[in-house]
């Protein structure tokens, strides 16, 4: 079944769908199951990412509305502000960015391509990245004071409008599996914002797709994510259902299955088993993963394996997020 959401004002931008396909090396070296990659990191635009495919929904507002400019805000090697200030580039708006923490003279990764889109970079010390929201308020107030339309996008992309790409993500997978005769019992992803995980969750009960989607958390605690992730979702439903479209509601399978114990020390600090993770996969598939995000998710993902979640012959579906310019950074 294919979503159609012709009422919603929508650019493009990434390349879709993503490949689905299987890691047999990788599969053969963690002894079963058979793990197939969904990659978007792939998505195709300013070297992609999930991010992408929210951005073609919070753009396409953005424009609707006349705004004249983006305005976005994350950590300093964010992937998702690289991608609003590429994506407002591209669509002729000025990419504005508010990033936290930024160390003395890093100018790698993400950060180095932020100056590339950017019309303005602002850094600011904050201890906690939510100190962001408040600057992110102040930055839009002093654009309109200048005459400027700010369009203003929180950060991660988070909202009902960037879930709706993770809805729409699932009925791309139904397809593929249908395709490929799979019936997987879990996907594995990385949790941030929640707005990945949360789209899911709405998409796998709008289509009725039977899919665990365990949410491999990076930064938050476990009881933030669900509270994000139930208030997205209740969102994303509202969104929809004004577009015609019921979310039946499932009570029982809106409770996120999230995975603790694989952050680490905090966001974006390395930890052994995740720089393992990447290790593996690049040596058995030549494919690269980020020690922020898909690191820590596939760390999670190994380390269930290792436990015997899974029977030999079951499947199992990454889903790869992106963010290889941090192994660079
Ligand atoms: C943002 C991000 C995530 C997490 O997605 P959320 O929707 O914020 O939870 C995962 N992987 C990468 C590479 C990201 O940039």
């Amino acid at each position: 079944m294919s979503l159609e959401l012709p009422s919603l004002p929508r650019v493009s931008l990434a390349r879709l769908p993503t490949p689905l396909h299987p890691v047999r090396r990788l599969s053969e070296a963690l002894g079963g199951p058979e793990i197939w990659f969904k990659r978007d990191d792939e998505t195709g635009f300013a070297l992609g990412g999930n991010k992408v495919r929210c951005l073609e929904w919070l753009i396409g507002d953005a424009l609707h509305q006349g705004a004249d400019c983006l305005v976005t805000a994350g950590r300093a090697h964010s992937n998702h502000v690289r991608l609003t200030l590429a994506a407002a580039a591209r669509f002729g708006l000025d990419g504005v960015a508010i990033l936290g923490a930024v160390p003395p003279g890093d100018v790698r990764g993400n950060l180095r391509l932020d100056h590339l889109f950017a019309a303005q970079v602002f850094a600011v010390e904050v201890e906690d990245p939510t100190q962001l929201d408040g600057d992110l308020d102040r930055q839009a107030e002093a654009l309109r004071h200048q005459g400027r339309k700010p369009y203003v996008i929180g950060r991660g992309g988070a909202s009902a409008l960037g879930c709706l790409a993770y809805v729409e993500a699932v009925a791309e997978l139904q397809e593929q599996l249908n395709e490929h005769a799979l019936e997987p019992q879990a996907l594995y992803c990385a949790t941030g914002s929640c707005c990945t995980q949360a789209g899911l969750l709405v998409g796998c009960q709008l289509l009725g797709l039977d899919l665990q989607i365990r949410g491999v958390t990076v930064s938050r605690s476990v009881e933030e994510c669900e509270e994000q992730i139930l208030h997205l979702a209740q969102e994303t439903g509202r969104r929809l259902s004004s577009c015609g479209i019921t979310v039946p509601s499932s009570e029982p399978s809106l409770k996120p299955q999230i995975l603790a114990g694989y952050r680490g020390e905090g966001y974006g600090i390395e930890t052994p088993e995740g720089l393992e993770a990447i290790r593996l996969v690049a040596r058995t598939e030549g494919i690269l993963l980020d020690p922020v995000y898909t690191g820590k998710a596939m760390a999670a993902l190994i380390a269930e394996i290792r436990q015997g979640r899974f029977h030999p012959d079951e499947k199992v579906i990454f889903l790869h997020t992106g963010g290889v310019p941090n192994l660079l950074a």
